[in-house]
């Protein structure tokens, strides 16, 4: 474990996955300097750590920066160091370079979390012993040294992770730090989400897109006419190597069955026991099996373990049933077009809670997908949204708070229906994050639904 002897490393942003890294880095030999613009922190073993403003000369004097993907490309200390001529690599691609298990991939704006863990749970049911993280759950950078023994690793990678890969900010990578370099990806789907950060769609699609850089196999994007299929296309017309396509030919879901064509197997898969809600879920699966038969799972395998997926929390979960009402949280639908698909894919009249802090405008595209039910609006985009859904003739019921709306929903809701938390916001105007908010929502469904918490 001395990759890194006498190479000076230095990790922007001590977060989870920076503080991972660092310790990574620790492992490999590297001397390390951990910077970060808050005052204090907590010690890390072997790390000395630079507090409070960035500090010029420690980046300029570093053979190597790992960023953490909290921290945009673009901060000036590090497109200076970047200028200078110092590798900057993001924290993800930096894990990966330590990673020799098979890796799969999966990227998007929606889908990405529970496509990742479907596969690292088809995997597991296969008796493989797969490291899943990156995005989700543990930082890539824990998965050389605290998992070295799993078999294959399953990677969520956000945009963010792959602003910064090689080649890009760090010319001068050093060649035995490789990357990212899966034996199989997938981007789910591009829609309008992070704009602020990568500015136009066909930037965000060139993110997504890096991906593909250093793939070995299988290739999986949106059909032409899907979520994003055309951007996604484009920006990878040079990429070289097989391709399949979600809605397409590779993997199409009609009704309950899956067609799945990649190099290694082409098969159907009976999905019709899946028991995670929604029908978006239903590609999710899909593609998760398309990515673990690339991988050598067998199709018997896959099969059966379609009805044993579980869905992760705060995704389309069912927390509560009683009286035949369904209270589902998909706290997860931060954006509209996660809120679209969610409220699109339930098979009963629901009482759909929007609200939180706006992304932007837009909210009227969930016009038709609430056609058959009743939306009730909180939070500070509450009344954002009833002015747009109006404008496309959907009425709302409009309230302030989450409480209030779950009070509302309790109180109208009828046997075969269901109350679905949707927000197609963020959750930062009353809550820490979208798992508080799931939180909050659970308890309180629980305690509508008569249910001990
Ligand atoms: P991510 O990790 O990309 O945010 P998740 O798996 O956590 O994705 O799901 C986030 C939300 O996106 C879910 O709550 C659901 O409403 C929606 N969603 C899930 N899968 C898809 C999909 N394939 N297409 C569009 N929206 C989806």
């Amino acid at each position: 474990m001395d990759t890194l002897a006498g190479v000076r490393v230095v990790v922007v942003g001590m977060s989870r996955s920076g503080v991972a890294a660092a310790s990574l880095a620790v492992a490999m030999g590297a001397e390390v300097i951990g910077v970060d613009l808050r005052a204090s922190l907590p010690a890390v073993p072997g790390v000395r750590l630079e507090l409070g403003p960035h500090r010029r000369e420690t980046l300029l004097g570093a053979d190597l920066i790992v960023v953490s993907p909290g921290v945009p490309a673009s901060q000036p200390d590090l497109v200076a160091a970047a200028a200078y001529g110092v590798p900057v690599v993001g924290e993800l691609v930096f894990a990966a370079s330590f990673i020799d298990a098979p890796l799969i991939a999966i990227t998007g704006t929606n889908g990405k979390s529970t496509t990742t863990s479907f596969v690292g749970q088809l995997l597991a049911a296969c008796g493989h012993r797969p490291f899943v993280g990156g995005n989700l759950g543990d930082a890539l950078s824990l998965m050389p040294v605290d998992h070295a023994d799993a078999d294959f690793v399953v990677a969520e990678v956000s945009s963010y992770q792959l602003e910064l890969d090689a080649g890009v900010c760090a010319p001068l990578m050093a060649p035995d730090l490789p990357g990212l370099r899966p034996r199989a990806a997938a981007i789910l789907n591009l829609t309008p989400d992070h704009l602020a950060r990568h500015g136009t769609m066909e930037r965000y699609a060139e993110a997504k897109a890096k991906l593909f850089r250093r793939l070995s196999g299988v290739g999986i994007v949106p059909a032409h006419g899907g979520p994003g299929g055309a951007l996604i296309q484009a920006a990878l017309r040079d990429h070289i190597g097989p391709m399949r396509y979600i809605g397409g030919h590779g993997v199409r879901v009609e009704g309950a069955r899956a067609f799945v064509d990649v190099p290694e197997a082409s098969f159907e898969l009976d999905l019709s026991e899946l028991a995670v809600p929604g029908a978006h879920n239903l590609e999710n699966a899909a593609v998760a099996a398309a990515l673990a038969a690339s991988a050598g799972v067998p199709v018997a395998a896959l099969q059966a373990a379609i009805p044993k997926l579980v869905a992760l929390d705060h995704r389309m979960q069912i927390v509560a049933r009683a009286r035949d009402v369904l209270w589902i949280n998909d706290s997860k639908a931060t954006n509209v077009d996660a809120a679209r698909v969610g409220i699109a894919g339930i098979d009963r009249m629901a009482f759909v809670l929007l609200g939180g802090q706006a992304k932007g405008p837009g909210f009227g595209a969930l016009g038709p997908s609430l056609a058959r039910h009743v939306a009730v609006v909180f939070g500070e985009a509450g009344p954002q949204i009833a002015v747009e859904l109006r404008a496309v003739g959907v009425e709302t019921i409009r309230v302030t708070t989450l409480e209030d709306a779950v009070s509302v929903a309790a109180s109208a809701v009828r046997p075969g229906q269901a109350v679905l938390l949707s927000p197609a916001c963020a959750s930062f105007d009353a809550f820490t994050d979208f798992e508080h908010r799931g939180r909050v929502f659970t308890a309180l469904a629980r305690a509508a639904a008569g249910e001990v918490t």
